[in-house]
């Protein structure tokens, strides 16, 4: 298993509770991945791909405005080209009613198994089936969310729209400057910092050899089967060998002579473990794209969409986007702008049209990869990780995986 975020996790678990031997490589300590300091949605309402009608053309707008949720770094960087151009193919409404019947179905299945796993003793990851609201201000955006409720709805989903009272109702210490919202009841959301640790200590209890620090450099293939896997700290083989890991997947798997098209989406958070007023329900501001999630006590808020070559670079105008935005929403929070050393930020596995890879190479035939999650990782990694347990193992599958195929851009 090469990567120890939330889908690599999330495998082992699964293949290790099947039978497997399973040795896990992650080139960190495995105590910050972007399956830390996300918003901790567990979101069946999220079957809209991102790339769908109408982004092209906001997409254009926001890149003009520093603080805008979403950018793409105009580059010459060729892989950013070619995602772009795939991206913008992929942005139609016949790709939206493709994904999301496979969407709902493989986030329902991961939130029916996190119920599961938060019923194991000890297994305390403060998983809250609460759902998510999404907020809106503005008569244009009511209407789409309406309408996409009322889609949600049609696909069964428990959803319910809000005006402001009954918005109210429910959200008692804040104040409301919104004309309602769309309440996901089928939505959830857990504590991340608590999920992560404890899952990979089930994972050592359960005899998962963790190889941390140690980052894979090199992969041998010969005759259709990657070969070995060769890290700055030893030589590993496998029967199966899994890439899960996030946003750096390409370039491993081209190492093992499979292109697959994949950038990072950057986004940032911050959490306040003291914050003033709470929000019962986690929120969407849907006209910022702002998420807030209250979190084990703490209100996590984030955002943005950075698609550009990983960079460390913090931009304060983004962060700065995302703090401006939430009063506009909730007039008595009051939220000072972060420090920049108090602000996370990960990398969104972002695949151009939207849906996640998860299947065996058809070219390499013990290649399993698992990743482009974008902004559902952490809501979809048990999913994700029962499915590859289950296809390692050859068995049928919990859902239909065509949808998913990572050589479907070859
Ligand atoms: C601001 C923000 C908010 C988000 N909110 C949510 C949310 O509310 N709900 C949700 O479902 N998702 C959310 N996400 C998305 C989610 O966090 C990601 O989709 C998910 O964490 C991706 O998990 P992963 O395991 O694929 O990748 P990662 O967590 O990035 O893990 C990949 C691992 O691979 C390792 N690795 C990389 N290259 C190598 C190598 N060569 N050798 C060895 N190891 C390597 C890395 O060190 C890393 O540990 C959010 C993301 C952001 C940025």
């Amino acid at each position: 298993m090469i990567g120890g975020g939330i889908i690599g996790l999330s495998s082992a678990y699964y293949l290790r509770q099947s039978g497997w031997e399973v040795t896990v490589i992650d080139r960190t300590d495995l105590s910050d991945s972007c399956s830390y300091g996300n918003l901790g949605m567990i979101v069946p309402s999220h079957f809209v791909p991102l790339a769908a009608p109408g982004m092209i053309a906001q997409g254009i707008k926001w890149m003009f405005n520093s603080r805008s949720p979403f950018y793409v770094k105009p580059s010459l960087n060729m892989d950013l080209i070619s995602w772009g151009l795939k991206f913008i193919k992929s942005a139609t409404q016949e790709n939206v009613e493709r994904s999301a019947i496979p969407l709902r179905d493989i986030n329902l299945l991961s939130k029916s198994l996190y119920q599961e796993l938060s019923a194991r003793p000890g297994f305390d990851f403060a998983m809250e089936k609460k759902g998510i609201m999404m907020y809106f201000k503005t008569e244009k955006v009511a209407e789409e969310e309406i309408h996409l409720a009322a889609k949600a709805r049609s696909m069964g989903l428990d959803v319910e729209t809000l005006d402001k009272n009954q918005v109210q109702a429910l959200e008692t210490e804040v104040k409301l400057d919104v004309l309602g919202a769309v309440h996901y009841r089928c939505d959830a959301h857990l504590y991340p910092n608590k999920l992560i640790p404890q899952l990979i200590a089930i994972l050592k209890d359960s005899g998962v050899i963790f190889e941390t620090n140690c980052a894979v450099e090199k992969i041998i293939t010969g005759g259709n089967k990657i070969k070995k896997v060769i890290t700055n700290n030893g030589v590993f083989e496998g029967d199966v060998v899994v890439m899960a890991n996030g946003s750096w997947l390409p370039q491993l798997t081209k190492m093992a002579g499979v292109t697959i098209p994949l950038m990072p989406g950057k986004g940032y958070s911050f959490t306040l473990s003291k914050p003033g007023k709470k929000l019962n329900i986690p929120a969407i501001l849907c006209e910022a794209r702002v998420a807030i999630t209250p979190m084990n006590g703490h209100m996590r808020y984030g955002g943005t969409m950075e698609i550009a070559p990983v960079n460390k670079k913090v931009n304060m105008k983004r962060v700065e986007g995302i703090v401006q935005s939430v009063p506009k929403y909730f007039p008595n929070i009051e939220l000072n702008m972060p420090q920049e050393k108090d602000i996370w930020y990960g990398f969104r596995p972002c695949t151009p049209d939207g849906v996640p890879y998860i299947g065996f190479s058809k070219k390499i035939n013990n290649l399993l990869i698992a990743g482009g999650h974008a902004m559902s990782g952490l809501s979809l990694g048990p999913a994700t990780g029962k499915l590859v347990a289950e296809l390692a193992n050859g068995q049928p599958t919990s859902v239909n995986m065509d949808a998913f195929d990572p050589e479907r851009f070859s």
